[in-house]
């Protein structure tokens, strides 16, 4: 399992989305080939790669042929099946390993592991009933977040409940078996840390990353983040004893929340590369895709030093949604940069792209964004 890949390998990704694509624009400048695998007729990942593979994650045969055809396997996408990663296990190394893919899938299991490592979480129970439903709320307090425990992301499956909600009723609105309650946790700001393992359990961090939602979606993304130096510090310790607790090989992205007192509460981990992390690209000493790239092949960690201060605006489908985007006018921003993913059909809410400013402050690096992304609708005066 110590094995490394040296460029001319060929690297194979479980999953097409704008992370596999990202990754291959990484990793094919530094002399690797990048195979995908994905259901998907269009991926946004194999307008990069070497070759695409596509069939559907459940097939076996498909699964481990691809994997046959690879020297190491990666993906970047966390909701593959276990038996997926399993089935290229048996082929060939899979970094990082399905263990690490099987509790973050889950948020019970995730809270559950974190939980027993000591790290800082939300109150959480478990919910598989609606009795259960009652007494997790009698324990934990309202008002409470109900999350399904599986395949959510970006807010999807998630409801606030408060004083005079009907369990039964909610309950029975659910479509899942398993769900998981969690008590509002009162955040001053939100943060994420992402961390790089290596074959030799060498670890580095990137800047904490202070995140802005909107509709429960990544909105803005900003370095450094406006906190104390102290916050960034304990944030990194707790990316770094998370890591090395899942003897990760690869990448961890591990969201938080910042309290007031300067506490900070683990919510999601990400074993990939993450969104908040696309601001690397251009600010930063090593992009995460090329962190991904070193670390799945066994290679030393980049230096992840921050080049200029810098915000990532995401582009979502909503951007479209009054014809096509200025891009003239939003490029005559100083300092921006734009990411598309390739995606032929805007939707709401789907990631599309995303901007990037760099600017001498993080303050103008955000001022810079938003103006950047106000310009791009055609609507705007
Ligand atoms: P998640 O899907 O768990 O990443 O949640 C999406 C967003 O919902 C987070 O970024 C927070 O803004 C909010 N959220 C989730 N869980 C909690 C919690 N326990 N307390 C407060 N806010 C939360």
């Amino acid at each position: 399992m110590s094995q490394t890949y040296l460029p001319g390998a060929t690297i194979g990704v479980m999953g097409g989305g704008q992370l596999g694509r990202m990754f291959a624009m990484a990793a094919r400048p530094m002399g690797y080939k990048v195979h995908i695998f994905t259901p998907e007729e269009e991926s946004p990942a194999g307008q990069f790669a070497d070759l695409t593979r596509i069939a559907d994650y459940t097939n076996e045969a498909a699964v481990r042929r691809f994997a046959e055809g690879v020297d190491v396997v990666t993906f970047e996408f966390e909701n593959i099946p276990v038996e997926t990663a399993e089935w290229c296990a048996r082929e060939r190394d899979v970094r990082p390993a399905g263990s690490v893919l099987h509790i973050a899938q889950n948020r019970l299991r995730e809270k559950n592991f974190l939980a027993a490592a000591g790290i800082p979480v939300a109150p959480f129970r478990a919910v598989r009933s609606a009795h259960e439903l009652s007494s997790a709320i009698e324990q934990i307090g309202r008002p409470a977040i109900l999350k399904t425990a599986a395949f959510g992301y970006d807010g999807k499956g998630q409801q606030t409940i408060n004083s005079r909600d009907d369990f039964e009723e909610i309950w029975s609105a659910s479509s899942e078996d398993e769900l998981i309650l969690e008590g509002l946790v009162d955040f001053e700001k939100e943060i994420s840390v992402i961390v790089a393992r290596g074959i030799d359990g060498a670890m580095a961090t990137f800047p904490a990353c202070e995140n802005l939602h909107r509709n429960h979606i990544l909105d803005i993304t900003v370095v450094p983040a406006r906190v104390h130096e102290g916050v960034e510090r304990d944030a990194a310790e707790l990316a770094c004893a998370i890591a090395q607790k899942l003897e990760l090989v690869g990448l961890l992205a591990v969201e938080m929340f910042l309290k007031e007192d300067g506490a900070l509460v683990v919510n999601e981990l990400a074993p990939r590369p993450h969104n908040s992390g696309h601001w690397t690209i251009e600010g930063c000493v090593t992009s995460q895709f090329e962190q991904q790239v070193r670390a799945v092949c066994g290679l030393p960690l980049g230096l992840t030093d921050i080049v200029r201060p810098a915000a990532m605006a995401n582009l979502l489908g909503e951007v479209w949604m009054s014809g096509e985007p200025e891009w003239r006018k939003a490029l005559t921003s100083e300092g921006v940069h734009l990411h598309l993913y390739g995606k032929t059909e805007p939707r709401p809410r789907r990631k599309m792209g995303h901007l990037t400013a760099l600017a001498p402050t993080a303050d103008e690096a955000i001022a810079r964004v938003t103006q950047a992304r106000t310009d791009l609708r055609p609507d705007a005066k």
